[in-house]
């Protein structure tokens, strides 16, 4: 069984980003990138299936600038046989993205798209509910634990109320969330045989997809300041407080 793993460059978690002065976006000149953290959960999972004799080749592609080379290599070096880079410089949108692993899968053809439950710069949680809906595969997203057998998965979901456990039928979309394993660290060794697997590099002209963007950002603004906070002496005072200030009892 052959697992896709879609894996975005964004700003590292760490990061404490900054609004462009004019608002058009988030200053992302000299800022540590790296893999968005659920796409490492994704690779994490799509290697522990291979370990366990169910997948038999990871394949990770990702969609933007040069840069995500190095994404691809740190996907390979957590255990992806090969990677794809689809290159642009066009800021790319979900429905973007979407449309260019359709083409991938097309010509892949895996049994399960493992990608990220959400991006962590967009927040958009839509590529992989888009591809499944451009595929026609079923889809299980924000999966907490995946099992493979006999071309079904079975998909624990961390929904609002609890776990919710569905079976699909593969080829299917899978989403990762956070507590469905722990990533390895990739190990200086396998960083090193990383840099020798084969990493395509295509254009989404190669692909025929127009990755024109079609929404448009009006505006990116910091969000509020804080205002700082209050000692109260006792109890009695934040009783008061609460009451006749806040006036929330
Ligand atoms: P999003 O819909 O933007 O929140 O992203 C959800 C998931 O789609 C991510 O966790 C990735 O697995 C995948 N994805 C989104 N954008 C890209 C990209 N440019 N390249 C590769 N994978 C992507």
């Amino acid at each position: 069984m052959k697992i896709l793993v879609p894996v975005k460059r964004v700003v590292d978690y760490n990061v404490k980003v900054r609004v462009k002065g004019d608002g058009t976006g988030v200053d992302i000149a000299n800022v540590k990138m790296s893999m968005n953290p659920f796409d490492e959960i994704a690779i994490e999972e799509a290697v522990r299936l291979k370990e366990a004799g169910i997948a038999t080749e990871i394949i990770a592609v990702s969609a933007g600038v040069a840069g995500c080379q190095e994404t691809l290599r740190t996907a390979m070096a957590i255990g992806a046989d090969r990677g794809i880079l689809i290159e642009t410089d066009i800021e790319l949108q979900p429905l973007a993205v979407a449309k260019l692993l359709k083409a991938v899968c097309e010509k892949e053809q895996p049994q399960l798209v493992l990608c990220g439950k959400q991006a962590i710069d967009d927040d958009a949680n839509q590529t992989g509910q888009m591809l499944a809906a451009l595929m026609g595969w079923p889809q299980a997203t924000f999966a907490s634990k995946v099992i493979i057998a006999g071309g079904m998965a079975t998909v624990t979901r961390e929904v609002d109320g609890g776990l919710e456990t569905i079976e699909i039928a593969l080829p299917a979309v899978v989403s990762a969330d956070l507590r469905l394993n722990e990533p390895r660290y990739a190990t200086l060794p396998n960083i090193m045989k990383a840099k020798k697997k084969p990493l395509d590099v295509i254009s989404p002209a190669t692909l025929d997809v127009d990755v024109t963007p079609r929404l448009k950002t009006l505006k990116v603004a910091e969000p509020a300041k804080r205002s700082a906070g209050v000692k109260v002496a006792n109890v009695a005072d934040l009783v008061a407080r609460l009451k006749n200030e806040a006036k929330v009892i």
